[in-house]
């Protein structure tokens, strides 16, 4: 059937076109609370609305996060940071913005932006998953990561701005996805203790529209120091670089780790050693079928769900057989 309304047309091309697996429109209030420097309007002045859209992270990508934490299969990490992280997923988000954004002009005679997709294309990036909130994509997880109900936390997200006033889709209000209080996946699958156990007093909040989302303060220092194998589970000599227990894992505590990146090359510290040797929070997340696509299929041997409590919500529990990886829309 014929598109009837520009929204529809670009939402068309952006799943069918483009190749993205959800699609949805914030309008520009959604963003008050963007930090100075952060607001869409900072990066298009009169942006007026923000198309935001998804990739689905392949299965067998996010399998070789797990075939290194469950089986020390260091050499598969690239598979991952090449097709679930910063290579191909960015690429196709590349790709997508600027053919998204070239038709927008075209169909509403307006300016749309292409977002940069990820660090890996260098310019300073809009927090694409507070974009993906605000186009009614899913909500976050207390992991701090954005979780849509189809693929929970496996997606990459990418967004156009644009000076065209577009109807936006509803906040999403569909099914609880993450109760911090009852599944504590994150927490435990954690390496670090980047994701801290849940706390009341320590929920962030942020208000848009007629929404009020929440999530937990992930420990950044502490992630990051993981994903650069810093610890045993991630480098070649299987012992940890630096100690565990650190507060706030910088500067001169992690000079033995700094020393042996400096004797080995292949392994340079911080800015050039590849950021993809965790994502467990990401991987092990039961939100999107995980137990279905990851646990009753034999590729993780880690039954999570001694993690979940009674009552967690239902897209934390097994539902018996896979859903369709329908394209969606957030409407
Ligand atoms: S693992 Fe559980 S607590 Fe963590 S983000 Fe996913 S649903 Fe939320
Ligand atoms: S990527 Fe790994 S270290 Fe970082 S927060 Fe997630 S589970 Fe923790």
């Amino acid at each position: 059937m014929r598109a009837t309304t520009v929204e529809q047309q670009i939402k068309d091309f952006v799943l069918n076109e483009a190749g993205m697996d959800k699609v949805g429109i914030a309008s520009i209030d959604r963003f008050n609370q963007s930090p100075k420097g952060n607001h869409p309007t900072d990066f298009l002045p009169g942006c007026k609305s923000v198309i935001v859209f998804a990739i689905r992270v392949p299965d067998g990508a996010v399998n070789n996060i797990m075939r290194v934490f469950e089986d020390q299969t260091y050499d598969v990490q690239g598979v991952y940071g090449c097709f679930g992280y910063g290579g191909a997923p960015n690429y196709h988000l590349l790709w997508g913005n600027y053919k998204i954004a070239r038709f927008v002009e075209k169909i509403t005679g307006c300016i749309a932006m292409p977002e940069t997709a990820g660090p890996t294309h260098g310019a300073k990036m809009m927090s694409m998953r507070h974009c993906a909130a605000a186009a009614g994509l899913g909500e976050f997880g207390w992991s701090s990561i954005m979780l849509t109900p189809e693929f929970g936390p496996r997606n990459r997200f990418g967004a156009v701005l644009t000076t065209a006033e577009l109807k936006a889709d509803p906040l999403y209000h569909g099914p609880k996805l993450c109760d911090p209080s009852k599944c504590h996946v994150c927490e435990h699958m954690c390496p670090t203790g980047a994701v801290p156990p849940y706390d009341p007093d320590q929920v962030r909040h942020i208000e848009m529209g007629d929404r009020s989302f929440e999530y937990g303060g992930t420990h950044w220092v502490k992630c990051r120091v993981m994903c650069h194998g810093t610890y045993g589970e991630y480098n070649p000599t299987g012992a940890d670089l630096v100690p565990r227990d650190m507060e706030n894992p910088v500067g001169s505590d992690l000079a033995s780790a700094m020393g042996y990146y400096k004797d080995h090359p292949g392994h340079e510290w911080i800015q050039h050693n590849p950021t993809y040797k965790c994502g467990n929070c990401l991987a092990y997340c039961p939100v999107g079928n995980w137990r279905e696509r990851f646990y009753d299929t034999g590729i993780s041997h880690i039954d999570t769900t001694a993690f979940i409590d009674e009552g967690a919500p239902a897209a934390c529990l097994p539902v018996g057989k896979l859903t369709q990886d329908a394209a969606g829309e957030a409407e």
